[in-house]
């Protein structure tokens, strides 16, 4: 008898860890639409240290135009600002970030590339940004990725420019590669390193951070897209999320985010770009 119920529990806890275990599994593979709607919360990879863009302020919160289309997305999602928790991430991990789980979406000056559409979706583009230099205001000589020569180059590790910088200029550069960009904006301005590069929108921020003292120098020599990630198989998340930058760049609230957060460096502003659903 008593070994009979004994038995009987045992499979009862058996059961409901089985069970346990498909509802996890199926959680981390559910649609961030459906993780909105039934947490209420959501866990975002941003930039820490890209003014106008992605920035930690000495209180701990996040300000920039991503930071602001992260909340927008949020919030047609269902889930409120104050229920977003923004997580740093650096460009070389925002993949693994992704398909690992610790983030359901990154909004951080995230090219959309095909090599990068291998491992996670893109929703977007809702700005289109381009390569340039980031030099010392005194310098005259460069100018532009044709006088490159002989100059030492700083980047970040996993970043569209330093593979750009890799595949295209290895012979006349040299490159350094850091993990964030404000690491190369210090090695700028110590004067180790000639120039910084990626994407001019960023660079406007550092110049306008250290007024007087760095300056965006070349016309754009690349086209980076910046995209929503998220995890590979969700369509569903991307039609919604796509819907919501749609919504964004329609009722005025992409062109006010831009102008509240990237206006000040100086930037040209563009209009929003095309949305590239697939
Ligand atoms: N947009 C480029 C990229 O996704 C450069 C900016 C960045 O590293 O975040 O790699």
């Amino acid at each position: 008898m008593f070994g009979r119920s004994l038995y009987a529990t045992f499979a009862v806890v058996a059961l409901t860890a089985t069970a346990t275990a498909c509802g996890s599994a199926e959680a981390s593979n559910a649609s961030i639409v459906d993780k909105a709607k039934n947490d209420k919360k959501l866990v975002v990879g941003v930039k820490a240290d890209q003014p106008g863009l992605g920035l930690r302020t000495p209180d701990g919160s996040f300000t920039g135009f991503d930071i602001e289309v992260a909340k927008y997305v949020a919030k047609q999602l269902g889930v409120e600002a104050k229920d977003v928790t923004f997580k740093e991430t650096v460009s070389a991990n925002r993949e693994a970030f992704i398909e690992q789980g610790q983030v359901d979406m990154v909004v951080a000056t995230y090219s959309i590339t095909d090599a990068r559409k291998q491992k996670v979706s893109f929703a977007g583009p809702y700005f289109v940004a381009g390569q340039a230099l980031l030099v010392r205001a005194d310098d005259t000589a460069l100018t532009g990725p044709d006088k490159l020569n002989g100059k030492k180059l700083c980047s970040v590790a996993g970043s569209t420019p330093a593979q750009k910088v890799k595949a295209e200029y290895a012979k006349e550069v040299q490159l350094q590669e850091e993990r964030t960009y404000s690491a190369c904006v210090d090695r700028v301005l110590g004067g180790q390193l000639d120039a910084l590069t990626t994407d001019n929108v960023i660079l406007a921020g550092y110049a306008a951070q250290y007024g007087g003292k760095l300056k965006v120098v070349g016309q754009p020599f690349s086209t980076e897209k910046y995209g929503i990630g998220l995890k590979k198989d969700d369509t569903a998340g991307r039609k919604a999320i796509n819907d919501a930058l749609e919504k964004m760049f329609a009722d005025g609230s992409w062109t006010k985010a831009l102008q509240a957060s990237v206006g000040a460096s100086g930037f040209t502003l563009p209009q929003a770009p095309q949305l590239e659903r697939y």
